[in-house]
């Protein structure tokens, strides 16, 4: 059982992140602030996968104007992203926003800063610091690594919430390095008490990205770092959102819809296990309860696989035994593998 570091715990908009918190699955959106009706479908279809507190980017006043009605259509927390304009972090929680994501060194002065401060602890909103390697301030110093800029970086922000006495703070320090970010996020872990939201920046399109952000966000979870996770992938986010769930779950930290083991299939393989697989896992798509699903591609290793699954089968030349909890409940014809496999699962 790995040890969390427990973190200051916060609410954002009813969801609990940090103080040892079941680890929050985030997204942002990837369509125009002010077109309400695309942001919100937006949303809504992530919500349906899973994703627990949503960002959208704030650039402009009219994007700052939407943010009222996005709030009022959704069910999940709202997070606006702001840079530099002190005016739009205070229309945004005017209109009802669960967070803020902003920097507070990059606001040009302290009574900017200081309006946003009293207007967020009036209203108990958190702010997120959010540190990426790739827009550091020019004043840090070229002597230390990514890494330790990153975190001076970061400390400095917190530095100023916490000489206004605010102290509902997240901090995240993401960059497309993997080592680089590991580096910053244990460093920082050490130096402050606030919850992190952890993830590889720009992480790239979906299949070199999910292995790019899980080969990051994984080791930091599984030393106890991390209270929130974002998976920044070139796409849809929905496909951010299973991505972070699929880390989740691989680390135990999460249970979130069925798991699916499949084989490789191999030489010994008498089906077209592959398309099989391909095919259950799309049927498991929508199943919301959390259930192990083995499909295997011959019967000499396979009936170990589908035993410790839920529900499992293991497949040989026209036919294929079906497994529940480790028990053998009959043999299947080829042509019926998945209907009798989803029969399992639903009726499980
Ligand atoms: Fe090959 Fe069987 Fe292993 Fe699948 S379970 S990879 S078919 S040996």
């Amino acid at each position: 059982m790995m040890q969390r570091r427990i973190s200051k715990a916060i609410n954002i908009g009813g969801v609990t992140v940090g103080g040892g918190a079941p680890i929050v699955v985030q997204s942002m959106t990837k369509t125009d602030t002010r077109d309400v009706m695309s942001t919100v479908r937006q949303i809504k279809d992530l919500e349906d996968c899973g994703c627990e507190i949503i960002r959208v980017a704030v650039p402009n006043r009219e994007a700052a104007k939407a943010l009222a009605a996005i709030k009022k259509a959704i069910s999940i927390p709202l997070v606006a992203d702001i840079h530099f304009d002190y005016r739009l972090a205070l229309a945004a929680m005017e209109a009802g926003v669960d967070g803020l994501r902003l920097n507070p060194g990059n606001i040009s002065q302290p009574s900017k800063v200081k309006a946003i401060v009293e207007a967020a602890k009036d209203r108990n909103i958190p702010i997120r610091i959010g540190v990426n390697a790739g827009s550091l301030p020019k004043t840090s110093d070229p002597k230390l690594s990514t890494a330790q800029q990153m975190v001076a970086a970061a400390m400095g922000h917190i530095k100023i919430l916490e000489g206004l006495d605010f102290d509902l703070i997240k901090v995240s320090l993401k960059a497309f390095d993997v080592p680089t970010t590991i580096k910053a996020y244990r460093d920082i872990a050490e130096k402050i008490p606030y919850p992190l939201h952890v993830g590889i920046t720009e992480a790239g399109l979906p299949r070199s990205g999910a292995i790019r952000s899980a080969c990051g966000i994984s080791p930091l979870l599984y030393m106890g770092i991390g209270d929130t996770v974002r998976v920044s992938l070139s796409t849809h986010p929905r496909e951010e959102v299973i991505a972070a769930y699929e880390i989740l779950k691989s680390l135990d930290l999460r249970q979130h819809g069925p798991v699916l083991v499949s084989c490789p299939s191999c030489g010994r393989t008498e089906v077209d296990l592959i398309s099989l697989a391909a095919e259950v896992e799309k049927r498991l798509l929508n199943i919301d309860k959390p259930i192990k699903v083995a499909v295997m591609g011959c019967v000499v290793n396979g009936p170990g696989e589908a035993r410790d699954a839920d529900i499992g089968i293991a497949c040989g030349k026209g036919k294929a035994v079906l497994f529940k909890k480790g028990e053998k409940i009959g043999v299947v014809e080829e042509g019926d593998f998945i209907e009798a496999l989803m029969r399992e699962v639903d009726g499980f």
